[in-house]
């Protein structure tokens, strides 16, 4: 079963966006989740994947996006969930 974000509703303001990332790959990014990385201290935010796979990305350029796993240099933390 496919897992859908909540829509917008009267108690919660969901930001989320459908955008494509420099590896080529689609996802949903929460613009409401920023937060700093847990391993290297880089802003980034979460996104998913249509596979339901969460991960954290990261501005790489002028509106270029790519996972921060590609630049993390503690991306085995985040794999070992
Ligand atoms: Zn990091």
């Amino acid at each position: 079963m496919s897992k859908e974000y909540p829509a917008e509703d009267k108690n919660h303001k969901f930001k989320i966006q459908d955008i494509k990332l420099e590896c080529g790959i689609f996802v949903k990014v929460d613009w409401n989740s920023k937060t700093k990385c847990g391993g290297c201290g880089k802003e980034i935010f979460w996104a998913a994947t249509k596979n339901e796979k969460i991960m954290p990305i990261e501005l790489i350029g002028h509106c270029k996006w790519n996972t921060h796993f590609a630049t993390c240099p503690d991306a085995n933390k985040f794999r070992n969930n």
